[in-house]
């Protein structure tokens, strides 16, 4: 199944719907993603199978606004960094240090106010920062909660899946010693433009991830790649500390960004940054300089 959270030009209130095909459907017995995630499994397949049989209604696709699935998730989005090798050498180098593969995932936040939806304007504080880069990323929606979840359990949690841009600002990512404001500034979370369920995306480390500036392809990668795979990463992530039904997790980001470019490339008012996940689609935001 594939979902989406949209609302209509007669009505901005964001609602959820099943995708099909070219069109959106209704979904009447959830009011949000997050209530028919809460509902848990038999939940989620009572909805399918509705939806998989209904005759096609609802609104065409073109025609309806998308909202991020999860637009304001209850917690901060976990993110892992430098979890594809390529990406870890260009930033290492970058920064000046060591290129050394982390034994254990590197895991930091972005706030539930970056989230964005999937072609939703960036904004650009100036004052904030004067360095703005992307970062294509597979991101995971749990979908069951838990604590010291085994490897081999851990997908059985996921929900679904979604595509993600770290959008991060590398100068307060250095300044500030640590990464989570140059991370967490307002919008920079572009996510959706769907979400595709667990069992319908299929294994989540053989998917193409791009990243397009202004139509040029920067980043061109495969999720098969990662250094700790989605399940290694639910292991890690949910050691001594339980992870709950619509937590996010952005998985990190290959090589391609700005920051790894030599020298180094940041992106100017106006870039339009397309995100891409194979099965997923395709996020497009544009960077938008604040007045
Ligand atoms: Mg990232």
């Amino acid at each position: 199944m594939k979902y989406a959270t949209f609302s209509l030009p007669s009505d901005p209130r964001p609602r959820l719907g099943a995708v099909q095909g070219d069109r959106i459907v209704d979904v009447p017995s959830f009011a949000t993603l997050l209530d028919l995630i809460d509902a848990g499994p038999p939940a989620w397949k009572r909805t399918a199978d509705q939806f998989r049989s209904a005759p096609s209604g609802g609104h065409p696709v073109k025609d309806v606004r998308l909202h991020a699935p999860i637009p304001r998730p209850r917690k901060n989005v976990f993110c892992l960094g430098l979890n594809y090798v390529s990406h870890m050498k260009e930033s290492s180098a970058a920064r000046g240090r060591e290129a050394k593969i982390p034994a254990v995932p590197v895991i930091f936040s972005k706030a539930p106010t970056t989230v964005a939806g999937p072609y939703d304007p960036v904004p650009w504080d100036r004052a904030a920062t004067e360095q703005v880069d992307y970062e294509a990323e597979l991101g995971v929606i749990v979908g069951v909660g838990g604590k010291n979840i085994t490897r081999a359990k851990a997908l059985r949690h996921v929900f679904g899946y979604t595509a993600i841009n770290d959008v991060s600002a590398r100068d307060a990512q250095l300044k500030h010693m640590q990464w989570f404001k140059g991370k967490s500034l307002d919008g920079f979370c572009p996510m959706g433009p769907l979400v595709v369920t667990a069992d319908e995306f299929g294994d989540p480390q053989n998917k193409r991830l791009q990243l397009r500036l202004n139509g040029e392809t920067r980043q061109d990668a495969n999720t098969k790649d990662m250094i700790f795979p989605v399940d290694v990463i639910i292991e890690w992530l949910s050691r001594g500390m339980t992870i709950e039904a619509g937590d996010v997790i952005a998985t990190g980001t290959p090589q391609g960004v700005g920051l790894g470019r030599t020298p180094p490339e940041y992106m100017n008012d106006g870039d339009v940054m397309e995100t891409e996940v194979e099965g997923i689609g395709v996020l497009r935001n544009r960077l938008e300089a604040l007045k």
